[in-house]
């Protein structure tokens, strides 16, 4: 049976291979196909493509995008990060070129939005921050984790997000990018498929599924979505049964992914979770942004 990884990151965003590395690492698991989808970015795909290519590994370039939401829930608006998967999208697409490179500014205001509010208890400075970064890699919180932990105070990503960098947390600063909506729009103008990656992470397994957001996933669906991450290791049992019957009813892609950052970057590893060949199959065939390897 074909092994194939759809949600993976590099150093190019917040993964700790570089794309080289992750392509000999997804080799060494036994994978025989993997995407590439740093968050923000498609600066790995060159790299990791010729490696792949190399390897004979087969290889789809994505991007996972950063954008927001402001949803109704319980009688008032609260925002929401999504995060999309766009699957083969020209990555020379101008209005796409030009949303993810403000994506990418602000990520960095924002980085070192919280470093200053860090800073008022602790030691760190924005340099330090940068020494865990690749040149021209998209910023986001596990840089900052990184730095925490090279500064001794926590062990590793998990706990500084536990401790420091948690949404609730008093250093958070949120994201200003996109509507997840207009990105939806956009991965579609550029012929890439977009997914929604880890659909409702985080739910509790108390949760009546009569309470999940079902309008916010329709306007997404008549936005062009075209697919949903079913199988992730954050999308609880509850979810999934409830993305499974909405994937029937609108006919979209279902995937699973290990969405891996490294062996100690988070807990996910590559190949914990794949997508079927037939899943792989409707992807290529819609997506015609650009080329995937195989
Ligand atoms: P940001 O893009 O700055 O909002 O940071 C979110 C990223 O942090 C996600 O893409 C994950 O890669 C990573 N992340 C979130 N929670 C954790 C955690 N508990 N441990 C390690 N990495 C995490
Ligand atoms: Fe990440
Ligand atoms: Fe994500
Ligand atoms: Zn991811």
């Amino acid at each position: 049976m074909v092994k194939i990884d759809l949600h993976t990151h590099s150093t190019r965003s917040d993964g700790l291979d570089s794309p080289t590395d992750l392509m000999i690492n997804a080799k060494k698991a036994g994978l025989d196909v993997i995407a590439l989808t740093d968050h923000d970015t498609v600066s790995g795909w060159d790299e990791a493509r010729g490696k792949a290519f190399e390897l004979g590994l087969g290889f789809v370039p994505g991007i996972e995008v950063t954008s927001v939401s402001d949803i109704e829930r319980f009688g008032r608006t609260i925002r929401i990060s999504v995060h999309l998967l766009a699957y083969l999208p020209d990555p020379d697409h101008k209005a796409l070129e030009i949303v993810l490179g403000d994506t990418v500014a602000t990520r960095e205001a924002r980085g070192r939005a919280i470093v200053e509010k860090l800073a008022e208890q602790i030691p760190i400075t924005w340099e330090m921050v940068l020494d865990h970064l690749d040149k021209g890699a998209t910023i986001g919180r596990p840089a900052i984790a990184d730095t925490l932990v090279t500064m001794g105070l926590v062990a590793d990503r998990s706990a500084a997000f536990d401790h420091y960098l948690s949404t609730d947390g008093p250093f958070y600063v949120s994201h200003s990018t996109v509507s997840t909506l207009e990105a939806i729009g956009l991965i579609r103008q550029a012929g890439g498929v977009p997914v929604i990656a880890h659909p409702l992470k985080g739910v509790g397994p108390d949760t009546d599924p009569e309470d999940l957001p079902v309008d916010h996933f329709e306007e997404m669906i008549a936005a062009g979505l075209q697919g949903v991450e079913v199988y992730h290791r954050d999308v609880p049992e509850t979810a999934r049964k409830w993305l499974h019957e909405l994937a029937a009813k609108h006919d979209l892609i279902i995937t699973g992914s290990s969405d891996y950052h490294g062996v100690s970057g988070k807990p996910n590893q590559l190949g914990e979770n794949t997508t079927s060949q037939e899943m792989l199959d409707r992807i290529v065939e819609l997506g015609t942004g650009t080329k995937a390897s195989l």
